[in-house]
């Protein structure tokens, strides 16, 4: 622990002693996220109001400390992960709904909220945020906007940056600013509010979120289709996607994914090379039953078979949990592989959905690791896990080389690092080369906003350039 202990006293007094840690305990948990990475920080703290967040920042900046805004720690490449120690500013507790507004499609949260927490206060309201990560239990308003997540509806619904209409943030000086509206109709100046979305707490601290919702559709249809050649599974969304529907959900779950779902949760999926699953929502059973006939034949088209199509809500709400399992459920595919969050997220363009998954499993088997292929392709999102012995040094060395592979593909078909997931440390070497020529205007707003560089520091542009040795691993590597 760095910390002088007057600072420690400094920062306890404005969060009281409930609401900060230095147990080596609570620091290590905080030390790490759903990504390979580990690092120590000095303390935690957990600030309830605007106040304490502008207090203890302006200690930091004062101070030169390091501060990590930390909501769920879901993030997949070492987003909240300490590099340097310092403070991390753990934002669950701001967690009010502070208000709902039906009439003008919007609520105003803070940024704790968990995005299942923020569905279920809405529903009552017939409004939902349509699409909130899978890891929505534990994935806050502040981190999902932090990081411009999505969900399996983002084909229909977008992202994050669809739903941020204005918010309050505390910038690196303690100062506290209002950016966007309440309107959906602002036009002009600089977007600020979305400058926001995506940047990874390394501009200011997110407090208060005005959101846009959308109503809840009144009926909804599933489709699953199966598929010997992952290929045609790939071609059948992309031919989706250019059709006439809109489909609200299409995933694609290849068969390393098939088997990991059914060893760990017995799903009985089909054993075939891909599944792809689609849905249509809508204000009549008319329009979702001819959109999914739509959308069936084309899978059809493209070598499908045995489509399945059910309206049951409690059939769909099972395929969807074990959608959400898929990453925990991917660490039993093989006995002694650990599932690690590297290259687990880009996005390409949509024609280039079924060479990409295939790409994948190519570039997997030529580095001696298991890499598989699922994600929201019909938004082009594509993700994968490597899958590997974490012991071993060489893995680590075989993870890289297939982790930039991957990225030049994506890159050379005009693609790019991430589709939802974010950056931080770990895809940072990647994304650096794909936005070579704006690192420096990216920068120069870092340097205008926090010149300290206090904020989340060494991440996106100023990760180091080897993400393997950026940090401790959160696995015991053999030497
Ligand atoms: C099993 C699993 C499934 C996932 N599925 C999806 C998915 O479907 N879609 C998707 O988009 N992502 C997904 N993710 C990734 C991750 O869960 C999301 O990006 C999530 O939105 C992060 O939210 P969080 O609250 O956990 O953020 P954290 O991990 O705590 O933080 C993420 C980033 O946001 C910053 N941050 C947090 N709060 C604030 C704030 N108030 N102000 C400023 N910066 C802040 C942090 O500094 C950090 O850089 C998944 C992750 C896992 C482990």
């Amino acid at each position: 622990m760095k910390l002088k202990p007057k600072i420690l006293k400094k920062l306890e007094s404005i969060v009281g002693d409930d609401d900060i840690s230095t147990d080596p305990a609570e620091l290590y948990i905080y030390g790490s996220d759903a990504s390979v990475h580990q690092a120590m920080p000095w303390v935690i703290v957990r600030p309830r109001t605007i106040k304490e967040v502008q207090e203890i920042m302006r200690c930091a900046n004062t101070e030169l400390i390091p501060v990590i805004p930390r909501g769920g720690g879901s993030g997949t490449s070492g987003h909240a992960v300490p590099i340097d120690g310092g403070i991390i500013m753990d934002l669950k507790q701001m967690n009010r709904i502070i208000e709902i507004k039906p009439q003008d499609l919007l609520c105003k949260v803070e940024p704790g909220v968990t995005m299942d927490d923020l569905n279920r206060a809405l529903e009552p309201y017939d409004l939902w945020y349509p699409t909130p990560p899978e890891s929505g239990r534990v994935a806050t308003v502040g981190g999902t906007i932090a990081n411009n997540g999505s969900g399996v509806k983002a084909v229909k619904y977008g992202a994050a940056r669809d739903y941020v209409m204005g918010m309050k943030v505390v910038l690196a000086n303690g100062d506290l600013v209002t950016l966007g509206s309440a309107s959906k109709g602002e036009a002009s100046g600089y977007q600020l509010h979305r400058l926001m979305v995506g940047s990874e707490g390394t501009l200011g601290i997110i407090v208060e979120v005005t959101m846009s919702l959308r109503r809840i559709p009144k009926f909804a249809a599933m489709g699953i289709a199966k598929f010997n050649k992952l290929e045609d599974a790939g071609e059948a969304i992309s031919g989706m996607v250019s059709s006439e529907v809109t489909p609200s959900t299409l995933e694609l779950i290849d068969d390393i994914g098939i088997i990991a779902l059914n060893k760990t949760l017995n799903m009985k999926l089909p054993e075939v090379e891909a599944i792809v699953i689609f849905e249509c929502d809508g204000r009549t059973k008319e329009i979702v039953n001819s959109d999914i006939e739509v959308l069936k034949q084309i899978c059809e088209h493209h070598n499908a078979f045995g489509i399945e199509v059910s309206t049951d809500p409690k059939e769909m709400t099972r395929i969807y949990t074990g959608r959400k399992k898929l990453f925990a459920a991917l660490s039993r595919y093989k006995e002694g592989f650990a599932c690690t969050s590297l290259a687990d997220d880009m996005a390409v363009p949509n024609s280039k959905v079924a060479e990409c998954a295939r790409k994948i499993h190519e570039i997997g088997e030529r580095h001696n690791v298991i890499m598989n292929a699922y994600g929201h392709c019909g938004a082009g999102i594509l993700h994968t896990k490597i899958l590997m012995d974490p012991t071993k040094k060489e893995q680590w060395e075989d993870a890289k080389c297939a982790v930039d592979e991957l990225y030049d593909y994506v890159k050379s078909v005009g693609g790019t690092t991430s589709g939802e997931h974010g950056i931080a440390i770990s895809k940072a070497p990647s994304w650096k080369k794909e936005k070579a020529d704006s690192l420096g205007m990216m920068g120069a707003v870092k340097k205008a906003l926090d010149p300290n560089n206090i904020l989340n520091p060494h991440k996106l542009m100023d990760a180091p350039d080897d993400w393997v040795t950026a940090t401790n691993l959160r696995y015991p590597v053999r030497t």
